[in-house]
């Protein structure tokens, strides 16, 4: 049986001199039995006792009972006549601070669970725990943790983050060698990161977003580090010109969308088209059909005429290969018709692949889109199987500039089937979109492969493209070129940053409204 003082963890002097319970309190007497105490002013020992006296502190509880520390605390001469301090109090630093009325251990328990938490919630959960505490006491805790020691950084990534629903912006940095949180500072000027900067003259590496703001601190605050454009951020600077160039040209595919759908089933099968339209396209279906029909007739009359291909297709007003494709069939006809019976055949076969299957069909001549081959086969596939086939129905599949621009990105072969598909439709929109491209993934390249080398060769490439939005994205890369050159080779990221950020986010949003900036300041700093 050990004895009852060894259930409470006491530093060396300190003994248990008797325990009370009151209602649920255990209320703990203790005594100093150290000889002599040092005086805080000369650090001279001294055994002569002046005086005593009680301080009250509150601990953290034991085994489910709130606990009260009675503590007998002496008071002594200091003996040294040099000493300015006659009478001293005796320290317990491990214990307690001097005027504190908490124990160290409580001190910090509360602390720990702000940081973890927010204030408000942390108030709850610290009850739960049988600590009482109100939030402004946790806040107080919280906001007594001193910074960090400033520690040497030799990478710095730097980034803004929203500070108030995107209106007030603050900037964070990073050690992207250790990947710690260095600071947070209450807003993004050039001024207030340079300052900082200024500060720790062992800065190698400065990597911030394009241009801006950050550049000008590193210019003006870090002058001996090499600035490093992020490849994260020109991605999304590459990725914002693409999804205007996309959305432009989805745009005009969507206008002429219905319309090139229609004119394409009309002639197949008619009956069987099972597809559920409203009366509205019904209509405009009609329209179209009876309008097709009057051409083809058209053609058939004026062949009869004796009129060149050529001059029919130029009175009729479509393109003179279509002529000879309706001539020679003896009716209208689709470009994918005289592959319906490989087509067919390979389905049959088993490969439901609509990707693959089209590119057999070009790769045996067909000139059409991979949008005909696939709506094609959704008309042919059986009712139950349309539905899981939805990705790949009759509209071209990326809806919206944004899932466009994030197949553009992507690497292809981290894309799942459908989205290959997507990709393919989307790509063969319109010649520059296939153009934009090829370009797209030939810089998304350079970034993986960190062969800055490259990029001269990639520029002139856009400059032969003559594609606008791609081009005022290479006036933003030539005005920053050597921070962009050192970014496509040097291997750092400010992806850790993003990281910070997000997480920032949320220990935002978990309310530090009561405090503000300061203690938004300290849990970062000291639980990311
Ligand atoms: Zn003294």
């Amino acid at each position: 049986m050990i004895g009852i003082s060894s259930l409470f963890s006491l530093p060396e002097g300190l003994e248990v001199e008797g325990i009370e319970l009151q209602g649920n309190l255990l209320a703990v007497a203790i005594v100093s039995v150290l000889p002599f105490s040092c005086c805080p002013l000369c650090s001279q020992a001294s055994s002569q006792v002046h005086s005593g006296y009680r301080r009250t502190l509150r601990d953290v509880p034991c085994a489910g009972r709130r606990v009260v520390l009675h503590l007998s605390v002496r008071k002594f001469f200091c003996r040294n006549p040099e000493c300015a301090r006659k009478i001293f109090t005796e320290r317990l630093p491990t214990l307690v601070e001097p005027w504190a009325q908490v124990t160290r251990r409580l001190f910090e328990a509360v602390q720990a669970v702000g940081f973890a938490t927010s204030g408000e919630l942390g108030t709850r959960l610290a009850d739960r725990l049988g600590i009482h505490s109100s939030p402004t006491t946790m806040l107080r805790r919280m906001m007594a943790l001193s910074s960090p020691s400033s520690c040497q950084v030799s990478l710095l990534g730097i980034d803004d983050w929203s500070f108030r629903r995107g209106r007030k912006f603050g900037t964070l940095l990073v050690d992207l060698a250790t990947h710690s949180v260095l600071d947070l500072l209450p807003d993004r000027n050039a001024e207030s990161a340079a300052a900082w900067m200024r500060e720790h003259p062992e800065i190698k590496v400065v990597s911030r977003d394009r241009g801006g703001e950050y550049a000008s601190a590193a210019v003006a605050g870090a002058p001996q580090a090499i600035q490093c454009a992020d490849r994260f951020h020109m991605l999304k600077n590459l990725g914002e010109v693409l999804e205007g160039l996309l959305a432009r040209h989805l745009a005009t595919k969507r206008r002429k969308n219905i319309q090139e759908t229609l004119e394409e089933h009309i002639p197949i099968e008619p009956a069987s088209r099972s597809l559920r339209r409203s009366p509205k396209v019904e209509r405009l279906q009609q329209a179209y059909r009876e309008e097709r029909l009057a051409r083809y007739e058209q053609v058939v009359a004026l062949r009869k005429l004796g009129m060149s291909q050529a001059a029919i297709a130029k009175r009729v007003g479509i393109g003179q290969s279509t002529v000879g494709n309706w001539l020679a069939a003896g009716a209208y006809v689709s470009r994918l018709d005289p592959y319906l019976p490989y087509l067919f055949q390979r389905w049959e076969s088993g490969c439901h692949n609509m990707v693959r299957l089209h590119q057999e069909l070009v790769a045996r001549g067909y000139k059409g889109s991979y949008a005909s081959v696939r709506d094609h086969l959704v008309r042919r596939l059986p009712e139950g199987k349309k539905n899981s086939a939805k990705g790949n129905e009759l509209s071209p599949a990326p809806q919206s500039p944004r899932q466009a621009t994030f197949l553009f990105l992507r690497r292809p072969e981290k894309l799942t089937p459908e989205e290959q598909a997507d990709l393919l439709t989307l790509r063969q929109i319109h010649p520059e979109v296939e153009r934009t491209y090829d370009l797209v993934q030939q810089f998304a390249q350079m970034l993986r492969t960190r062969t800055g080398e490259q990029l001269d060769a990639w520029l002139a490439r856009v400059v032969d493209s003559q594609i606008p939005d791609l081009q005022s994205f290479t006036l933003g890369i030539e005005r920053d070129k050597p921070a962009v050159v050192a970014g496509l080779t040097l291997p750092h990221s400010n992806g850790v940053v993003e990281g910070k950020v997000n997480k920032l986010k949320l220990i935002k949003r978990m309310g530090y409204g009561r405090a503000g900036f300061p203690l938004l300041r300290q849990r970062v700093l000291h639980a990311l």
